[in-house]
């Protein structure tokens, strides 16, 4: 009987993955992606529980409530911003979980041929996988330094301590019984995890945590097949898959090559810019000159950026949204694929506050109508409307697409005070005539501009 159900189950779990997934894709249907893919889980987890190769429930239960411990605390008290390190986090310990496994196979059946060579691909990875994840959490949580690290010949270093790794793990494939090998395989890659990620700088860890996640879908898939699992075939391969086109599509978003990502050293905040002090005058106003200025207009695109997400402006953003609507103002929300810290980052905080998703324009859509908006209201968003990326060549952020923001007939920009966004550089967009700086924290400016909008209708 219970041979029967664990099979369906698997498949309903694998369909599950597979609709979360393309639910994912849209904020529209997002929410149902993510409860699919719980359910789909769910099942996956009863269906395995169910299999015959269980005979000790004792350590599962024990195991289940130390991860629920951990797990459930760090689900409620990580705040958004901080979710690109508690990805990081979350992989290590999957890789880990993974890579045990195969230790677990190896040392109990020492298995030989096809399923060895498996089993050696899946703990390479999950060794590595993990100390990498371990390592991009440190650079993000600021434990380790942000800035990349290198040093001569670097590039031969980790391609021999990776080669050696292989090496060992050829030598597995075809001679199980040299389980003296086997610790030694394993420092290579948890020592070729550290190496990995050590010439990365911070800039670049977000996209190499989503490589990760694919090394992580690789490792769990190559698992599947050690331990002759079909779902984890089916789940490792998509998350394999997705990780992977992932971290292309930020490549794309931040015009970086994957290479270059991987041995570029790119990403140390540019300390001199940072500390570099501008001169340039620029123009600012008040909250009530902002409200006039946008109960005025017929058209305005908000940007919202990283300080939108660290100040919890979405709120007021949307209450904002709401006056001007009704005011008759045509008012969208211009979305950047990198806006923030991780993507999506935008579409999330603004479905929290329940904006319309057909209000949220993507890039693309929404660039070539900013020469006909009246007003571009920047909110804590710097690096993706600098239009340093398409003037300055040299500039570190040289080709990166942008919101342009500077086309727009007023610019209104709302952050604290001068200081550069992540890439550490100045954005000329603050010095140009038509831009208006509002200097302030973004939730408690946007509360004023509500207000004052709402002390202006009264007095019509
Ligand atoms: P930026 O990091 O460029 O700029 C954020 C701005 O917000 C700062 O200039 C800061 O200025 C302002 N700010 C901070 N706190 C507040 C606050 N409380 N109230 C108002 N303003 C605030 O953000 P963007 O979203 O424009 O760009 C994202 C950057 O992150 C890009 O460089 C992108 O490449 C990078 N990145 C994004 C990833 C992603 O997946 N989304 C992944 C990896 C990198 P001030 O201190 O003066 O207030």
């Amino acid at each position: 009987m219970i041979e029967t159900i664990f099979p369906i189950l698997y498949i309903l779990a694998a369909a599950g993955f597979i609709l979360a997934i393309k639910w994912m894709n849209s904020p529209t249907t997002a929410r149902r992606g993510v409860v699919v893919g719980e359910v789909g889980m769910l099942l996956a987890v009863v269906g395995t529980l169910l299999r015959y190769e269980v005979v000790n429930y004792e350590w599962i239960l024990i195991a289940f409530f130390v991860g629920s411990a951990i797990g459930v605390p760090i689900a409620y008290i990580m705040p958004m911003t901080a979710v690109p390190q508690r990805t990081a986090f979350s992989h290590a310990c999957g890789a880990l979980a993974a890579a045990l496994i195969g230790t677990a196979e190896y040392y109990s059946h020492t298995p030989h041929g096809f399923v060895m060579a498996a089993l050696a691909l899946e703990t390479l990875l999950g060794f590595l996988t993990c100390t990498a994840s371990l390592m991009a959490f440190g650079k993000l949580q600021e434990i380790l330094p942000g800035r990349p690290f290198t040093y001569p010949g670097q590039n031969f270093v980790n391609l021999g301590v990776f080669g050696a790794a292989v090496a060992i793990g050829v030598t597995l494939v075809f001679s199980p019984e040299k389980t003296w090998l086997f610790p030694i395989f394993i420092v290579l890659s948890l020592v070729f995890g550290v190496l990995l990620i050590i010439p990365i700088g911070g800039a670049d860890m977000p996209t190499v945590i989503a490589l990760l996640n694919s090394y992580a879908g690789l490792s769990a898939s190559a698992m599947g097949f050690a331990l002759d699992n079909k779902l984890l075939i089916v789940a490792g391969a998509l998350d394999g898959s997705s990780g992977f086109i992932l971290s292309v599509i930020m490549c794309r978003a931040m015009n970086r090559s994957f290479t270059n990502v991987l041995f570029g050293a790119f990403g140390a905040i540019q300390s001199s810019a940072k500390e570099a002090k501008e001169e340039r005058p620029v123009r600012s106003a008040s909250a009530e000159e902002a409200a006039e200025i946008l109960d005025a207009a017929r058209s305005v695109v908000i940007i919202p950026g990283y300080g939108m997400a660290v100040a919890q402006a979405q709120h007021k953003l949307r209450e904002m949204y709401d006056v001007l609507t009704r005011h008759g103002v045509d008012v969208r929300f211009a979305i950047h694929p990198v806006a923030g810290r991780m993507p999506g980052h935008m579409n999330v905080l603004l479905a929290e506050a329940d904006v319309p998703y057909d209000r949220l324009v993507e890039m693309e859509d929404i660039n070539g109508d900013f020469s006909r908006t009246d007003v571009a209201l920047v909110i804590g968003a710097n690096d993706v409307v600098n239009p340093a990326a398409q003037t300055d060549k040299t500039s570190p952020i040289a080709g990166m697409p942008i919101l342009r923001a500077h086309e727009a007939q007023t610019v209104m920009v709302i952050k604290r005070g001068m200081s550069p966004g992540f890439a550490g550089i100045p954005n000329d967009l603050y010095y140009m005539d038509k831009t208006l700086m509002l200097f302030g924290d973004a939730k408690s400016f946007v509360t004023n501009i509500v207000k004052e909008l709402g002390s202006a209708a009264t007095a019509r």
